[in-house]
């Protein structure tokens, strides 16, 4: 392909040189014979520099430079040129005068792109007589280097201009993403526009100092660079002509730099002195700012793409992560910090209207990945496998194990085979660190469990066996109720006998209102034989397990909340969420801290006072040793909720 590159500064030296690279005939073209003179220096320094580091031959090198000619002649650059590129300075007028130059000088088939950063590629396709044939390609600095390309469809640009943009970037090796509408700053810009300004703001008007700012960013929010910093490193000046060019405001602090002519690193002087090299920054810095300040504003902004059809949460994320080396991308990060928190990140903003489609989103309960939905599906990745008798499934997204009591045919009644499943069970969710709260829950809605299975019973005929195998249930419960990680009952049905049993080990106890309890044994001529009358005397004192167990009662799911046999009774159609969010509730506490508070709990009762005050300062002693704790502690602090590692 024969392209024409106008401006041989720093952006079109280097899409000059990368065209050559990739086998295109190139004619640079600028004002000065001296600007071409520079430019091509700068060329031959860089493949100078990646013959010196093996990355191409020398020969390679000599063919790239071999395709590149000079001109200041703009009709001379255009002769027979497919595609010219557009790299003068940021200057409507000046962008404007140079399209009407291109028109007359260039051929017909020849298209315009323009490199402009955030200028509308529509006006300048206005001012040709092939508005048609005009397209935005916006590379990013330095072009050799920088993986993506954004191409610009404006107003009038065709099907096969846009194509053609589309596969010269590709030529080029880069990543496309199309901004299918010439919107202000397309998308790139747009987006990290805040990242900035709106630091600025927030320095200048709340005297938030720049390096705990930039740590935050740095450090918390995951940025390779704070906004300061990276200000300086793009230039001051060339900040300040982008926010005049948008005619936005200009924070107080650029101007004083502007005045004092420290326009960033290439002055050694910015908001930074870099005399001494980078600025030293540490992550504790950060720790009095929240940086979701700056990134709602962000995540604002991608959003309104969105809601413009500009491009879809996945190329918007895809553009910036290649062009700005936003982790993640905005996107994502919207809904891993969930768009309710966004949302209200926003309200009250200074700067920043919330955009309507965050506010329908959380209308609709679409609030990213907490919601299974937000600006992406989040298909809750179950990790789930059958053990015998029961199915576990483990969601490392909220960290929860649910053991489901797979016998729905029997009303999930308790073989032996299930003790030995559910204690290898209990074992590999104990090893498990993604797991940090674990559910258990009957199979179907009849259910949680019956109780023993009863044909099992009649098969072991020996009195010694039936004390054995009493025992071993007991064990294994016990193993429940010690269990170093909250444990939920989902009481999704009945709940008699073995079934209560299993529950009464748990932690907490749900309950559906279908369900019905019972600790019914002695209706049978039996006793309870799985830690019924011990559990529930220490659960609900003497007077009222006698009733329960005495009288063989059968409770409500109501009557159970009130006897205190469950911590909640909740509508059938509510019990799902009610159990996802106190497990995912649980699952979010400081694991070591949870683990010993449990210990302290479950001891109390068969513990002599004083022993068990001892052990209680122990286990304080012992917690503060734990990271957690400094997370638990400065998230409250800033007023966040605070991110448990258990370490
Ligand atoms: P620059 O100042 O380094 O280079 C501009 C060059 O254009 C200069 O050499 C100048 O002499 C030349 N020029 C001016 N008028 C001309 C004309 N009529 N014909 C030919 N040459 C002419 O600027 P830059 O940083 O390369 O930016 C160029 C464009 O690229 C701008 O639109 C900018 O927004 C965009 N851009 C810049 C960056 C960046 O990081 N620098 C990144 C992406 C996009």
């Amino acid at each position: 392909m024969r392209l024409a590159v106008i401006g041989a500064g720093e952006m079109g030296h280097g899409i000059a040189e990368l065209a050559a690279l990739h086998g295109h005939d190139v004619t640079l073209r600028d004002v000065k014979q001296e600007f071409l003179d520079r430019g091509m220096e700068r060329i031959r320094w860089s493949l100078g520099k990646l013959v010196d580091k093996n990355q191409i031959g020398r020969s390679q090198m000599e063919d790239a430079l071999g395709r590149i000619h000079v001109t200041l002649d703009l009709a001379h650059a255009c002769r027979g040129a497919d595609i010219a590129i557009e790299a003068v300075f940021e200057d409507v007028d000046l962008k404007k005068r140079v399209f009407q130059e291109l028109d007359e000088a260039a051929p017909k088939k020849t298209i315009f792109a323009s490199n402009t950063s955030a200028l509308r590629i529509t006006n300048m396709a206005s001012v040709t007589k092939r508005p048609e044939k005009v397209v935005g390609m916006h590379f990013f600095n330095p072009p050799m280097l920088m993986p993506l390309v954004e191409v610009i469809r404006a107003d009038t640009t065709s099907e096969a201009t846009l194509t053609a943009a589309v596969d010269l970037a590709k030529s080029l090796g880069k990543t496309v993403v199309v901004v299918k509408k010439d919107v202000p700053g397309f998308i790139t810009t747009r987006v990290l526009g805040p990242y900035f300004e709106e630091a600025a703001w927030i320095h200048d008007t709340e005297g938030i100092a720049i390096e705990t700012i930039d740590a935050a960013m740095r450090f918390r929010a995951g940025f390779p660079m704070g906004p300061f910093e990276l200000a300086d490193q793009v230039g001051i000046d060339v900040l300040h002509h982008l926010i005049k060019n948008a005619n936005r405001p200009v924070p107080r602090s650029v101007q004083t730099l502007i005045d004092g002519k420290k326009f960033g690193r290439k002055a050694d002087e910015g908001y930074y002195s870099y005399k001494g090299g980078r600025p030293a920054l540490r992550p504790d810095m950060g720790s009095g700012f929240d940086p979701i300040r700056i990134l709602a504003p962000m995540i604002n902004e991608a959003a309104e793409l969105v809601a413009l059809d500009v491009a879809n949460p996945a190329e918007i994320d895809e553009a910036m992560r290649l062009g700005t080396a936003f982790p993640d991308g905005p996107l994502a990060m919207a809904d891993k910090l969930g768009i309710d928190t966004v949302l209200s990140a926003l309200r009250d903003h200074p700067r920043s209207k919330p955009a309507a489609i965050l506010s329908e989103m959380v209308a609709r309960g679409d609030l990213g990945a907490k919601s299974g939905k937000g600006f992406y599906e989040h298909r809750r990745e179950r990790e789930m496998m059958t053990q015998g008798t029961l199915l576990i499934a483990k969601d490392p997204a909220t960290h929860v194990a649910t053991i489901t009591i797979n016998r729905a045919d029997s009303l999930n009644t308790l073989t032996p085979e299930f003790f030995e499943d559910f204690d290898r069970a209990l074992g590999e969710l104990q090893a498990d660190e993604t797991v940090r709260c674990v559910v258990i829950i009957g199979a179907g809605d009849r259910a949680f469990s019956a109780g023993a299975d009863l044909t099992s019973f009649t098969e072991v005929s020996k009195a010694f066996k039936v004390w054995r195998s009493s025992r071993r249930s007991q064990e294994v419960f016990l193993r429940l109720a010690n269990f170093p990680k909250p444990t939920v009952a989902a009481i999704n049905g009945h709940c008699f006998g073995g079934g209560l049993e299993l529950a009464l080990a748990c932690d907490f106890r749900i309950a559906a209102k279908r369900a019905r309890f019972g600790q019914t044994e002695v209706n049978l001529g039996l006793v309870p034989g799985a830690g019924g009358s011990q559990r529930l005397v220490r659960l609900l004192g003497q007077a009222k397990a006698k009733e329960l167990v005495m009288l063989g009662s059968r409770l409500t799911a109501d009557e159970a909340a009130s006897f205190g046999v469950v911590t909640k009774a909740v509508e059938n159609e509510a019990f799902a969420a009610e159990v996802r969010a106190l497990s995912e509730k649980l699952a979010k506490q400081a694991p070591i801290a949870i683990q010993l508070a449990k210990v302290l709990l479950n001891r109390a009762t068969d513990t002599p006072v004083d022993a068990a005050l001892e052990m209680e300062a122990m286990a304080f002693g012992l917690v503060t040793s734990s990271e957690d704790v400094f997370e638990g502690l400065q998230a409250f602090l800033e007023k966040r909720e605070p991110k448990f590692k258990g370490e």
